[in-house]
């Protein structure tokens, strides 16, 4: 059965790119997280293994982004905050569209939800659908850090162009700086 229906569930919902990347841990991810003041205090996030309970060889990881709408597009008369909570509604059923046409495609999944699950940004930088930002952020071409990712833990051998952990380390932003003038409470460093 090939994954292919997977990528295109993903587009035909809106997502601007899908990929697959192999379940190895987020190593380089969790040790940038844990080497600041911050991530010293967060909890470990689990690994795929452990999230799903499935063999390395039998997990394969899909990471689709698709566009934040521009502000200007964002509903009105709701309020900055209305707006954003209608905005995040529309990710919201677009990422259960996706997993219900994966399970309809006759895939086992697991549901990651935002937050303590899997790192987004990490899955998206390994799959090369952007990469890391001086700022913390995953930085994709075209749209910047204003995008939305969504990561499906799907129950199959990865297929060969399934990316894997040797990419946690591609190249980073421009380096340009900007984030560090911009940013209001000096939280980004040359570092970061
Ligand atoms: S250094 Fe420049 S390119 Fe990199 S995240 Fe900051 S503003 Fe963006």
């Amino acid at each position: 059965m090939s994954m292919n229906i997977i990528r295109e569930a993903a587009i035909n919902l809106g997502n601007i790119g899908a990929r697959p990347i192999t379940g190895q841990p987020f190593d380089v991810w969790q040790n940038r997280l844990t080497s600041t003041p911050l991530g010293q205090h967060l909890p470990v996030a689990p690994t795929p293994e452990e999230l799903s309970g499935w063999p390395l060889d039998e997990i394969t990881i899909w990471v689709a982004i698709a566009p934040t709408p521009p502000i200007a597009d964002w509903p009105d008369g709701c309020g900055e905050i209305g707006s954003f909570y209608i905005t995040s509604g529309q990710y919201k059923a677009r990422r259960v569209a996706w997993e219900d046409a994966v399970i309809a495609a006759g895939y086992e999944i697991i549901r990651v939800r935002h937050g303590a699950s899997l790192p987004e940004r990490a899955a998206a930088i390994r799959a090369g659908l952007g990469v890391h930002g001086l700022n913390g952020l995953m930085i994709a071409p075209d749209y910047g850090s204003f995008v939305d990712i969504t990561v499906l833990l799907v129950r199959a051998a990865p297929p060969a162009d399934a990316r894997g952990a040797e990419h946690d380390l591609s190249p980073g932003c421009d380096n340009c700086g900007e984030c560090i003038k911009a940013c209001p409470t000096g939280a980004i460093s040359e570092t970061a």
